[in-house]
């Protein structure tokens, strides 16, 4: 059995997302690998904290610059958007016509928002997905709150799972926060609304009940069992019933990555346009693909994707250094869902936390999930920022926050 590394082995890494990231900070320890990361935009996006950043939180705790992860790792970063894989040839093609060749390919690409093809949503609803969506939000709401003085009715927020019951809790608190610092009296209603009868149904009917009990204690409108048939410029329809609203946020639906569709010949696809992988994670030889995008069954977490990206880059230093390659073993994640200001609901193993206790677990989560991706100074930077601190008012410039 050989224990050289071979010289040079090209490693492309597609997507700089938690999957992508953590893969290339590893690989790029193994000597004689060259490793690329190849991502559509120069940000590396930290999912968890848009929703703070969409309710008055800093934008500089839900994106982090690709340079500065990469400041002191030998990965060459491209921004570019792939489309095209060519498994014969070991080559990928981006948009503009660049072409890539790897020995080794990693596929990280995410998830996107799925509008289900309800009419109007794509237009008219707001949606956290991406900081530029985080912020076009926050910037609508100081828009009629404060320059135009005319508050919605109903601010509506669809999907009861993780992102949309966090942007509920945080939604009600940052509202009250800026009505009170700008004087401008409103009698509104926050709408949390979600097709199946209940609350996270993911997660345990003890934990949706107490998140439940916790939203309508911030004063949310909980609808269960609630369709949503189509949008308009001002209003929501549920169910044949409408909802005046010109502020609705959907976070109720996400699919596979197009890419995967687009080259759908090359690779097989398994439950909701997943990619099936084998027990090492290959869509086929030296075809990774991890986190969002693979058929796993706790696919979907960013604690998933990173285990994932740790994962095939230890499968790709033993594969070339020729040793034994254990298989992928699936670890439970250990969701905490935050609601509100210091108040989250934790889930590790049979053990259940709400409240403070959650909270601070959820702080917890935060910093070893930067410090997985980030040096330990910048971590810190960045998991600082989580206080209440608060970028400036988008219409003013004062602070929002009193
Ligand atoms: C609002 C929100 C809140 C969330 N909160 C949590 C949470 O609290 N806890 C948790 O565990 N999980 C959470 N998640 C889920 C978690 O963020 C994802 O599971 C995780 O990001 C998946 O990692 P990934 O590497 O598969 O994809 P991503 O992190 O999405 O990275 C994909 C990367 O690929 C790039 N890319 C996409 N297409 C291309 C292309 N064609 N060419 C080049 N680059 C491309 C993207 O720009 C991006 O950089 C949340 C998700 C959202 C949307």
């Amino acid at each position: 059995m050989s224990t050289e590394v071979q010289p040079h082995h090209k490693i492309l890494i597609i997507g700089g997302g938690f999957g992508g990231v953590k893969a290339a900070l590893k690989l790029c320890q193994v000597p004689n690998a060259h490793v690329t990361l190849i991502s559509q935009t120069a940000v590396f996006s930290y999912y968890p904290q848009l929703y703070h950043a969409a309710t008055g939180g800093s934008r500089a705790e839900a994106v982090i610059p690709l340079t500065q992860l990469f400041a002191a790792a030998a990965v060459e970063l491209v921004t570019a958007t792939i489309t095209t894989l060519n498994a014969e040839a070991k080559t990928v093609t981006a948009s503009d016509g660049q072409e890539f060749a790897y020995d080794e390919l990693v596929l990280s690409l995410g998830s996107v928002t799925n509008y289900f093809g309800i009419a109007g949503l794509e237009k008219f609803a707001y949606n956290i997905k991406t900081i530029d969506g985080a912020e076009r939000f926050k910037q609508h709401l100081h828009q009629q709150l404060i320059a135009e003085r005319r508050p919605d009715v109903n601010y509506v927020v669809v999907g009861g799972g993780a992102t949309g019951v966090e942007l509920s809790g945080a939604l009600a608190e940052y509202l009250h926060q800026i009505t009170t610092k700008h004087g401008v009296t409103t009698n509104f209603r926050i709408d949390l609304v979600e097709a199946s009868p209940r609350l996270l149904p993911h997660s345990s009917a003890r934990t949706a009940a107490k998140v439940k009990r916790r939203l309508e204690r911030l004063g949310i409108n909980i609808m269960t069992g609630a369709e949503v048939e189509a949008e308009t410029a001002e209003s929501l329809q549920i169910k044949g019933q409408s909802i005046a609203s010109r502020t609705v946020v959907w976070t109720a639906g996400v699919a596979n990555n197009p890419f995967y569709q687009a080259n759908a010949s090359v690779l097989n696809l398994g439950d909701h346009g997943k990619v099936t992988v084998d027990d090492h994670m290959q869509a086929r030889e030296s075809v990774y693909v991890i986190g969002d995008n693979a058929d796993t069954k706790y696919a979907g977490l960013a604690q998933t994707a990173v285990a994932d990206g740790t994962f095939v880059a230890a499968d790709i230093a033993r594969k070339l250094r020729g040793v034994t390659r254990p298989r992928y073993h699936q670890s439970a994640p250990f969701p905490v869902i935050p609601i509100g200001d210091r108040w989250a609901a934790a889930t590790i193993g049979p053990l259940e936390f709400y409240g403070f206790g959650g909270w601070m677990l959820r702080r917890l989560g935060d910093f070893v999930a930067y410090a997985d991706i980030e040096s330990l100074p910048g971590a810190l930077k960045v998991w600082r920022l989580d206080g209440r601190r608060e970028d400036d008012c988008p219409i003013c410039g004062q602070p929002t926050a009193a």
